[in-house]
């Protein structure tokens, strides 16, 4: 074969602790990673040259050398220049349905579908561990979007545990199209503002990650709580990009006055997502949000919580 495509599914956060600062410049965190049904399509071919390829049917995206899937490429490139030799160059197209810079980690998705495509193509047979380590090397959250489903994550957010996985519940996403909210920034403000309650102590961080990864969210999720799923959302995030962006805060309280099972920002945002119990509740709760804020650059998408990672298209 000679081509590939590729579903790469966006995340939520159902929970994002910041425990602390780390020497590297990021921050510990502990969050709950969750992948949904929203995906983008990533097409994977082998290429008439040895270059690399990126084109991508949206605007304003970054040039082509700075997308993270040619970012992808060419690290598998550096890895594997045997197979790069006898391969040639590979050509990746990008048709997005994940909104940029929303906090739903659709670069990160787009880089672990290439590096999956590429393995495919070029025949290496790389494991899970292998691709993940790879993904490490490109961001944070790429390690976590090759497998998809449901994982604990620590360290800067690239350690990954297994826990249960919730009911495929029903998820309602609002983005702006004119809002964007940088994660350096949110990041940085937020060790500005409260960086005097991180802990320091590397053992204190890895109590505060055994106690999530033992807690209450994680049991929730086991046992497919989903009213208690629906309360424990946390993204200390919230903090700060709130205060700054009243349509984030009023989309945030406008799903919660529907009674949904829980809402909160995904991420660095800015999108908002809604958890419910059913297809039929989520367009209900689209449809009576969308009427309360009535805002024409608002975009929704229903999708759901979803088991899958990365998967080639036959
Ligand atoms: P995360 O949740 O991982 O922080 P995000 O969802 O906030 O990510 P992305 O859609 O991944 O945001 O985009 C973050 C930045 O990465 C954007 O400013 C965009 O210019 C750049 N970028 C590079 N490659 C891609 C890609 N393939 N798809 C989307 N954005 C990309």
């Amino acid at each position: 074969m000679h081509a590939f495509s590729l579903l790469a599914p966006a995340k939520i956060n159902l929970y994002l602790e910041i425990i602390g600062d780390r020497a590297d410049g990021f921050h510990e965190l502990v969050m709950v990673l969750q992948a949904i049904s929203l995906c983008d399509r990533v097409d994977v071919r082998a290429g008439s040259t040895e270059r690399i390829h990126v084109s991508c049917d949206t605007p304003g995206m970054p040039p082509e050398t700075e997308n993270l899937a040619y970012k992808a490429a060419q690290l598998m490139c550096e890895q594997f220049p045997a197979a790069h030799a006898q391969f040639g160059g590979v050509e990746i197209a990008i048709a997005k349905e994940i909104p940029v810079a929303a906090g739903l980690a659709g670069g990160s998705a787009n880089a672990a579908a290439t590096l999956v495509g590429i393995d495919h193509l070029w025949q290496l047979g790389l494991t899970v561990p292998e691709l993940q380590e790879l993904a490490a090397q490109l961001g944070s959250d790429v390690p976590f979007c090759i497998a998809g489903g449901t994982a604990l994550a620590t360290g800067r957010g690239e350690c990954l545990s297994a826990i249960g996985s919730p009911d495929p519940l029903s998820v309602v996403l609002a983005k702006s199209r004119v809002l964007s909210v940088s994660t350096a920034w949110a990041y940085k403000t937020h060790r500005q503002q409260f960086s005097s309650t991180y802990v320091t102590r590397p053992e204190d961080i890895e109590t505060r990650a055994t106690q999530v990864h033992s807690g209450p969210l994680v049991r929730a999720i086991a046992h497919r709580d989903n009213k208690q799923i629906g309360n424990l959302l946390r993204n200390d995030l919230e903090r700060v990009v709130l205060p700054e962006h009243t349509l984030v805060a009023q989309l945030r309280s406008a799903f919660l006055e529907q009674r949904v099972l829980g809402a909160m920002m995904s991420g660095s945002g800015p999108t908002v997502f809604a958890l419910c119990e059913s297809p039929d509740r989520a367009e209900e709760v689209m449809q009576a949000v969308r009427a309360r804020i009535d805002n024409p650059t608002v975009d929704f998408w229903i999708a759901q919580l979803s088991g899958a990672g990365v998967q080639i298209l036959d």
